[in-house]
């Protein structure tokens, strides 16, 4: 994705309020992130640990997503689970369930979205290669990375859609 600014990203949200979106904690150093290998920009807010972002490209304007972290490291130490987006299996709390208020009507009558995600939300490093996961493997897959980018960007591009 393209390089993104503060203001790309506090202007870009579409299911938290204005002063939420100003008020969230922004990831460190911007600059330096590895847009080119990013499908989207996602965080947790560093202070606020149960808060996580996510800001994409769809078709063209950034949308960036609130999202809630509702779960994590209930199922045991040495469970696997999988991302949803990047099909990456993680064990030891490596995936949390998180969930998106949606947005318009439905959101205002408390309906949301919920997806299991990398906690860290470094989904696109996994995809291709540059981080690995800790204690756990990848599926075996037959998949070249090219696939497994636009596999991940189909499955981010759903999950967009279904929150608003
Ligand atoms: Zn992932």
């Amino acid at each position: 994705m393209r390089p993104v600014t503060e203001r790309d990203i506090r202007t870009s949200f579409i299911n938290c309020s204005k002063g939420e979106a100003n008020r969230l904690g922004l990831p460190k150093d911007l600059a330096d992130l590895p847009w080119d290998d990013l499908d989207f920009l996602g965080w947790r807010d560093p202070g606020a640990p149960e808060r996580a972002y996510l800001i994409a490209e769809r078709d063209g304007p950034l949308v960036g997503i609130a999202l809630r972290v509702t779960s994590g490291g209930s199922r045991g130490f040495t469970a696997r689970s999988m991302c949803s987006l990047c099909l990456t299996t993680h064990t030891g709390g490596g995936v949390a369930l998180m969930t998106a208020r949606r947005t318009g009507e439905a959101g205002r009558q408390g309906n949301s979205v919920g997806q299991y995600l990398c906690t860290d939300l470094s989904c696109s490093l996994y995809t291709r290669g540059k981080k690995d996961t800790a204690g756990a493997g990848v599926i075996d897959e037959s998949l070249t990375s090219e696939e497994k980018v636009a596999r991940i960007r189909l499955n981010l591009r759903s999950f967009l859609n279904k929150v608003g």
